[in-house]
């Protein structure tokens, strides 16, 4: 214990420098005036450097050497042996890449980003290409020094999904893709069956930000414990177990975009300030994955916010507020509305139907490209290929195709899949959930969310990183990672809205 005591308190200085360059983050993103930009950039920089000499010193290597000998034997459950397993894989990231890679990585994918935007702004791949190359040829450097058994993409996946497996996600996957295909585009038939014009009417915006603020009240999110503030891209940065921060943007002509992303985040922020507060100051504070974080988000917003017992609540509330808009729209017709489901060229406009497929993509592309199946080259033209076989569109162009994401010039290479990975585990918590507290849509009917706020907290918000994702999951609702239960979740409310 007192090997990992002192782990712990070696460590302290790594979390609270993270913390202290997320407030200047979260603050570089809200609030601070252009002109602090150049600062703030190199302030970032040094608290990062100060973290990683900490953190990727030989003393951390060798504290965590001397927790792990005291541990050994001792209960794998235990917080003791969850906090040194999850410091030794951060530690192996951290350490197993040469400098000189980090380096070229840092010096590359600044390039790569400020080329592509151009590329995507003047929908020219060809310029975009070279750099999309050389990114490839690092994230093969990085997978080799990172090390792997079976699959190259492995090593990737792992830093954002750790322990995950590229052929059991690909296995998933394509069962996922031969059963969703034809139900996407059964309903892509019928896409005339729902009306959605009234949700792009003008809506005030002071407004729709105290509807929003009174809905993830309401949901558990608490304020004295956090704070939302407007941002050009949404997102949840935590300074401790105790300030989870969102934020939102409003769109005056569409409704659900600020609504939904408000709920989306404040199913992040959930996660974080219900991890058990003997974690906070330690490397166990936090969410397990991004895949895990991504199916909170998405529980709250689609299967929970896009639902109907939420609405059944919520409703009256947002006709009173929007009396001209939505007085003469029934519950029923804006249930529908908020989730029509569309054939976009675009994975951030997309619904929760087809988004999965947008992943499924991009997840198949990324292999390819890294185990060199697929030349650069040839990359639009696969793209292409694949929007036509799952969608049935082909983009008109490389910048709404290939070039419309960010991820690949930042090096985020193994990042994609975690999205469709959330959708597929936030409908297997649900289920579980609500084969523990069957009552749950009902009481969410009253306005009552807690019984499913605490479900969660208890069962996955407490653990923090406590748990690989795989286990927790496994913990959790007794079965591994599958597709059936967000096909059957699909076909049981699309069927409905679609009359198939
Ligand atoms: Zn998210």
């Amino acid at each position: 214990m007192e090997a990992v005591e002192k782990l712990n308190a070696h460590l302290a200085d790594v979390v609270n420098l993270a913390r202290a360059a997320a407030v200047l983050g979260w603050d570089q993103q809200t609030y601070m005036p252009p002109g602090g930009a150049e600062a703030r950039g190199e302030q970032l920089a040094t608290l990062s450097k100060l973290a990683h000499e900490i953190f990727a010193s030989d003393k951390t290597g060798q504290l965590l050497e001397e927790a792990e000998r005291a541990l050994d034997g001792a209960d794998p459950d235990s917080t003791e042996a969850a906090l040194v397993r999850v410091v030794r894989h951060d530690y192996d990231l951290e350490t197993k890449l040469p400098t000189s890679l980090v380096e070229a990585l840092a010096r590359e994918t600044t390039r790569a980003h400020e080329i592509w935007v151009k590329a995507r702004e003047q929908n020219d791949f060809a310029s975009f290409a070279p750099m999309l190359e050389r990114i490839y040829d690092l994230m093969r450097e990085k997978a080799e020094a990172l090390g792997y058994e079976d699959r190259m993409y492995d090593a990737l996946l792992d830093q954002y999904e750790p322990g995950a497996k590229t052929a059991h996600v690909a296995e998933v996957f394509d069962g996922l893709r031969q059963e969703l295909v034809p139900f996407v585009h059964q309903i892509f038939e019928r896409l005339d069956a729902v009306d959605h014009s009234f949700l792009h009417k003008e809506y005030d915006v002071k407004k729709q930000e105290e509807f929003g603020l009174e809905v993830i009240r309401q949901l558990g999110y608490d304020f004295s414990r956090g704070r939302q503030d407007r941002a050009v891209h949404p997102f949840t940065t935590n300074f401790s177990i105790n300030d989870v921060r969102i934020t939102t943007r409003y769109l005056p002509n569409y409704l659900p975009s600020a609504l939904f992303s408000s709920v989306h985040e404040a199913g992040h922020a959930l996660y974080e300030l219900g991890c058990d507060q003997s974690l906070e100051n330690t490397m166990l504070a936090g969410g397990t994955s991004l895949g895990v974080h991504e199916s909170q988000s998405r529980l709250w917003e689609n299967i929970v916010g896009r639902g109907r017992p939420f609405w059944q609540h919520f409703y009256p509330l947002l006709q009173q507020t929007f009396p001209e808009q939505l007085g003469k729209v029934d519950l029923d017709a804006f249930y529908r509305a908020i989730n029509f489901v569309s054939r976009s060229l675009i994975r951030v406009e997309a619904d929760e139907v087809t988004y999965n497929l947008h992943i499924m993509l991009r997840f198949e592309m990324e292999n390819d490209l890294l185990e060199g199946k697929l030349a650069v080259k040839d990359a639009p033209e696969a793209w292409n290929a694949k929007m036509q076989e799952y969608l049935g569109i082909t983009p008109p162009n490389d910048a709404q195709g290939i070039l419309q994401d960010v991820h690949w010039s930042s090096g985020l290479v193994g990042y994609f899949p975690t999205y469709a990975l959330g959708t597929l585990l936030s409908v297997q918590f649900w289920d579980k959930a609500l084969e523990d507290v069957p009552s749950i849509p009902d009481d969410i009917a009253q306005g009552n969310f807690s019984t499913l706020h605490d479900w969660l907290r208890n069962h996955i918000y407490v653990h923090g990183r406590k748990y690989f994702p795989a286990d927790l999951v496994q913990r959790v609702t007794g079965e591994p990672l599958q597709y059936h239960s967000f096909m059957r979740y699909l076909r049981d409310k699309y069927s409905e809205i679609y009359e198939l």
